[in-house]
């Protein structure tokens, strides 16, 4: 293992332990410095005991490195390696065994750290058959969200990087924002023209309900809209779940057969649990997804999976237990 698989292996771990934040930017930049040093460098650097005067290297990324270079796994990454996130229910194994791929993930084209090229591998590793790219909508400016053009641009990619990596697949698609009237933010002919299209609250999220309601059945009464994304916005302990009658737009997803997200990432997790029940109770779809913003949290679909199985949803309401082919004839048919 070299210095670069080491650090890289250890970012990847970090982010799936939701460590994120400072340390992981922390072995990122160290990532980045080993990435531009030369080896031998490196190496005498290791053998004199000065890696730490090389910028961006600290104590603990400065052991990592000489110990790779001695041809050790680094003690830091066995730790993380070992730690378990929480022992899995056999219930929620289940329901991620009967899960083949994931409908909901970003990237550097938007507000993810990290390439579809990378998301794709990762996921392929994890034994998925596909990953939906959902990037942000133009209107989210502060997750850097896609333009016409730049979308286009994105589309290119992903074609040229479907051909090398087939048989596995990469979708074409959009966390499209609902907007306050519930529009949808990008015009029409993309919307028909991406894979899987997940449409999310981002912007006045504390509406009142009449309003939100009307605004999210909107939304998901429309044709090209396949996914409700973290249908009530809250961030666990800090921002409240926003209101809106639950009977109205779970109907409404039931009806247009828009599949109901059920999101992992463990600040969401949502809809909660009530809600979910309610949603399952109407005849709704789920799809299960980790809306992973960098590729170790392409392993929280397990808590997803968690919140499936408490409920007793059925395997055929979830979507991306699909194959890639079958999905896409569901979100071409409505
Ligand atoms: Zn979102
Ligand atoms: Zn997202």
């Amino acid at each position: 293992m070299t210095p670069v698989e080491a650090l890289e292996r250890i970012v990847y771990l970090l982010d799936r332990s939701r460590t994120g934040g400072f340390k992981t930017r922390a072995w990122l930049r160290a990532l980045r410095v080993v990435r531009d040093t030369d080896p031998a460098e490196l190496e005498a650097r290791a053998a004199a005991g000065t890696l730490d005067e090389l910028p961006g290297i600290g104590d603990a990324t400065g052991r990592a490195i000489a110990e790779a270079l001695r041809g050790e796994v680094p003690g830091y990454l066995t730790k993380l390696e070992e730690e378990r996130i929480a022992a899995v229910p056999p219930e929620a194994a289940a329901v991620r065994a009967a899960l083949r791929g994931d409908c909901h993930s970003h990237s550097v084209w938007s507000d993810g750290g990290w390439t579809v090229e990378a998301m794709a591998l990762a996921a392929r590793d994890l034994g998925h058959e596909y990953l939906a790219m959902t990037d942000h909508s133009p209107r989210l400016t502060i997750a850097h969200g896609l333009d016409r053009d730049r979308l286009l641009a994105q589309l290119d990619e992903i074609a040229a990087l479907n051909d090398q990596l087939a048989p596995f697949r990469i979708l074409t698609g959009m966390e499209v924002d609902i907007l306050e009237d519930g529009g949808l933010d990008l015009d029409d002919d993309l919307l028909a023209r991406l894979d899987v299209v997940v449409a999310s609250v981002h912007s006045k999220l504390r509406m009142d309900a009449e309003n939100m309601t009307a605004r999210m059945v909107l939304a998901v009464s429309s044709p090209h809209v396949d996914i409700l994304g973290h249908c009530t916005g809250r961030l666990v302990g800090k921002r409240p779940q926003s209101t809106f009658d639950a009977d109205y737009v779970f109907a409404a997803c039931a009806k247009y057969d828009t599949a109901v997200e059920i999101n992992s990432r463990p600040e969401r997790l949502d809809p909660p649990q009530d809600l979910l029940e309610v949603a399952l109770s109407h005849g709704c779809k789920f799809a299960i997804d980790t809306d992973a913003h960098a590729t170790g949290q392409l392993e929280w679909q397990v808590n997803g999976c968690e919140k499936a199985a408490e409920v007793g949803v059925p395997f055929d309401r979830i979507v991306n237990t699909l194959p890639a082919d079958d999905l896409l004839a569901w979100t071409a048919s409505h």
